[in-house]
């Protein structure tokens, strides 16, 4: 019998379960790349389209755990040392969290976690482990790699067009009984033309790209490696050696880079300043990779005309941090990656990643982020260690 220790978001405020908008969600079994959508053997203990990211909801793991013998414990209350996390920590043998509402296994708290030997992201982005204490511990990291990465790219899209038209300004205004037009349209403009350049061109970036082709909008990228070649013609993308160039040339700027060491607060002052005047900027990312306050800065100066993004520093964020309240901005808290048509995929994924740790047969290396006491699968594709 193992523990599970299980860090979910709170339940709705309004109660579990909620009234359900839908009665079912679209199956999807393959993605863009080819890899398969999770594929657990056991039955999975959730309808598809159910609330599974919160306590109640248990990532739907609870007659899986109980049927074989193991102890599932969830809880949200992850910080500090009095959390119940820190409590339970130390018998863990597996430790589940989404980055949504990320358990931070800092050092700190790998060196109290004496049994732990999975730390498994429900989702993608395992910045929220201390990779190199990980590698260091002999622990493996994985996540459910591909498992939102749609829901993301959807939601860059979104905050693009919702950005540039000036949707929500707009939207508040019908709200508040307006009809102020003028204002409305004093900031609001098309897409079509506009250049638009991801930083980062994966799993993500290079989604959102296939997605803004349909709004005739002249696409950059850059990053490492460059993309096949059929995939740059067949979306006419200009490959850029580096940030800054590509930062200099389009009017969006899109960030979709993991953040390691060398990521980290990249989007400085400096990088905020190469951007045209009137750029916009969207970060689903992690926030880390941007400098918090110059953005602040930027949107008071009129520099950026707009920052929009889901992803903040801590998470959850507090009630008064500067994001909410800046100008001009389209933030939302993390839930781009938590649609219940990416919990779906992504509850189902932890349960494959479960059935093969405890199974002892190989967890896919597309989900692999360490193992065997350094980067492996994706995470070497990925990460850098400290
Ligand atoms: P991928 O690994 O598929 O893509 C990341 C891309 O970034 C790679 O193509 C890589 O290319 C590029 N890259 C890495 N380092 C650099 C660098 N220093 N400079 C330029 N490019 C770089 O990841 P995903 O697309 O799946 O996810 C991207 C990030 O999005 C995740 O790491 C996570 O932080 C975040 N995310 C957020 C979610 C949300 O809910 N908001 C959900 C899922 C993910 P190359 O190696 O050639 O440089």
């Amino acid at each position: 019998m193992a523990r599970i220790l299980c860090v979910l978001y709170p339940d709705p405020e309004s109660g579990y379960p909620p009234t359900y908008t839908r009665d079912d969600i679209p199956v999807i079994t393959q993605y863009a790349n080819g890899q398969t959508a999770p594929l657990p053997e056991a039955d999975l203990g959730f309808k598809p389209g159910q609330l599974l990211g919160c306590v109640s909801g248990e990532l739907g793991l609870r007659s899986w755990a109980e049927s074989q013998g193991h102890e599932l414990i969830v809880t949200s209350d992850k910080d500090g040392s009095d959390s119940e996390f820190e409590k339970y920590l130390p018998e863990a043998e597996v430790v589940i969290s989404q980055p949504f509402w990320p358990a931070y296994l800092t050092k700190e708290r790998i060196a109290k976690a004496h049994n732990l030997k999975l730390a498994l992201t429900a989702g993608i982005g395992s910045d929220h482990v201390d990779l190199d204490a990980a590698a260091k511990a002999g622990i493996t990291v994985a996540e459910v790699t591909g498992s939102n990465s749609i829901s993301v790219a959807e939601h860059v899209v979104m905050m693009v067009l919702s950005l540039v038209r000036n949707y929500l300004p707009s939207h508040q205004i019908a709200v508040n009984g307006g009809w102020d037009i003028a204002d409305c349209v004093s900031r609001s403009y098309d897409v079509e033309g506009m250049h638009f350049g991801t930083i980062g061109a994966g799993r993500i970036g290079l989604a959102v790209l296939r997605r803004l082709k349909a709004f005739d909008m002249p696409l950059h990228y850059t990053q490492r490696h460059q993309l096949d070649p059929t995939i740059e013609s067949e979306l006419g993308l200009t490959y850029h050696p580096d940030a800054e160039s590509l930062a200099r040339s389009v009017d969006i700027v899109n960030l979709q880079v993991p953040l390691y060491p060398s990521t980290e607060r990249f989007f400085n002052r400096e990088m905020l300043a190469k951007m045209k005047r009137g750029s916009y900027l969207i970060n689903t990312a992690r926030a880390q990779l941007v400098d918090q306050d110059a953005v602040v800065e930027a949107l008071e100066s009129g520099h950026l005309a707009g920052y929009a993004g889901d992803v903040w520093y801590p998470q959850p964020a507090p009630s008064n941090h500067p994001w909410r309240n800046m100008p001009w901005n389209g933030m939302t808290p993390h839930m781009s990656g938590t649609s219940l048509s990416a919990q779906a995929r992504y509850a189902a994924g932890t349960l494959e990643i479960l059935e093969c740790f405890f199974g002892h047969s190989p967890i896919r290396e597309d989900y692999l982020i360490v193992d065997n006491g350094g980067l492996a699968g994706t995470g070497a594709k990925s990460y850098k260690l400290n």
